[in-house]
């Protein structure tokens, strides 16, 4: 009899969504090996095969991927050219960087997917302020958008630009070369999210659309399903990411992150090449979760059922408060509600900064979103009087 088989999958990054992906590797009896920042990042403390290290130096990732059975990530941070030397080297790497570099480089994306006529809103790569100027002047005046090409997340990165001095300034203060992307001020009524995961055998399974509400560039909430898109709008949206996923060649989660205007029509804004903040809601809301997914696509086993398991799922981001001790405050939560789902990351609590979510499901969209509400704002020592 040949020996028992069990899958390693290394994940680069200790986040919370690498600690949320361990979690589901626990119920499938693989094993996650962890190349972790620090030895106290989130997922590093619920992980038992870590690596602490350093993912933008090759030998590092190299000697980290050396007995994987395939690499995917918590952040799309990895530098191309380390992940192409393991794909030289026989290693899978899930998504490989042929498609990952699309998350990565806003350029390239906004090249690749304008190329294969998906909606995205007009933009050019600006080098100096006189093209930025020149673009804005282009698109009838200001506003517009600019963002650095590489290294942005949670809303930093993205410049709303008012005037021509405003380019001025924002060219004087780039100082480290990354190249701009100018894009056109979309007017959007709301932000949508459209997840689908895929496998290496080309199966691809769509989520639910869901509406992603932004405070200061952070998601804060989801709602799933969106609330009033026809069911030919949620279709084409998910048909939309899924030709994304096909045509980019993606491996694991994708998640395509649309503004709606209010005449319905969407544009592309980014994407992101692994389980997203807009998909937690999956953990308690859907019948196979963003995370178990991705680790069943980046090992070609067949997909899991992603709908829903109730009409609403409403998820709320806790951030950083006045609450240090959050497990604490779960008493209060959970006395009050005994259908409330939490997932704290076990990060130390900083302002702002992302550190649990709660999701509640049920039949009344407006009772569930105060459900979630009220225990976030619980988690975030904000008091709501509901
Ligand atoms: P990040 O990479 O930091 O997540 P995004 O590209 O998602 O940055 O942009 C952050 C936010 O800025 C978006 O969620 C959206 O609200 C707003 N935004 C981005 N692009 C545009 C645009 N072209 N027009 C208007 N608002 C935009």
């Amino acid at each position: 009899m040949s020996e028992p088989r069990t899958f390693v999958v290394g994940i680069v990054g200790g986040g919370q969504l690498a600690r949320m992906m361990y979690a589901a590797s626990v119920r499938l009896g693989i094993t996650v090996r962890l190349l972790a920042e620090g030895p106290a990042v989130s997922a590093a403390q619920v992980c038992h095969d870590v690596v602490v290290g350093d993912y933008t130096d090759p030998a590092t990732v190299r000697e980290f991927a050396a007995d994987c059975d395939v690499i995917t990530f918590d952040h799309e941070h990895v530098p191309t050219s380390i992940l192409r030397d393991l794909e030289a080297a026989g290693i899978q790497v899930r998504p490989g960087p042929a498609a990952l570099i699309h998350a990565q480089d806003k350029a390239v994306m906004r090249e690749r997917l304008s190329g294969a006529g998906v909606p995205c809103p007009a933009w050019r790569v600006v080098a100096h302020a006189a093209d930025l100027q020149e673009f804005a002047a282009a698109q009838g005046g200001y506003p517009v958008v600019a963002k650095a090409a590489r290294g942005g997340y949670d809303g930093k990165g993205v410049w709303k630009i008012d005037s021509d001095e405003d380019a001025e300034e924002l060219f004087a203060g780039i100082t480290d070369g990354v190249p701009v992307v100018a894009e056109e001020f979309v007017d959007f009524d709301r932000e949508l999210s459209a997840l689908v995961v895929r496998s290496p055998s080309g199966q691809a399974v769509a989520y639910p659309i869901s509406e992603s509400i932004q405070t200061h560039g952070i998601c804060t909430e989801t709602i799933t399903p969106a609330p009033g898109l026809t069911a030919d709008q949620a279709v084409d949206f998910q048909r939309l990411a899924l030709g994304v996923a096909h045509d980019l060649g993606v491996v694991g989660m994708l998640a395509v992150e649309l503004m709606q205007r209010k005449d319905g029509s969407v544009v592309v804004n980014e994407l992101a090449m692994r389980p997203h903040n807009t998909g937690h809601w999956t953990l308690d809301g859907s019948h196979t979760s963003q995370f178990e997914n991705h680790l069943r696509a980046v090992l070609d086993l067949p997909l899991g059922d992603p709908t829903t398991r109730a009409p609403w799922t409403v998820m709320a981001n806790v951030l950083g408060g006045s609450v240090a001790d959050l497990p604490s405050a779960l008493l209060h939560c959970f006395a009050r509600d005994r259908r409330l789902r939490v997932e704290l990351y076990g990060k130390e609590v900083k302002p702002g900064r992302k550190v649990g979510h709660v999701n509640t499901f049920g039949d009344d969209l407006d009772e569930v979103r105060r459900r979630a509400h009220h225990a976030a704002n619980y988690l975030m020592g904000i008091e709501d009087h509901d």
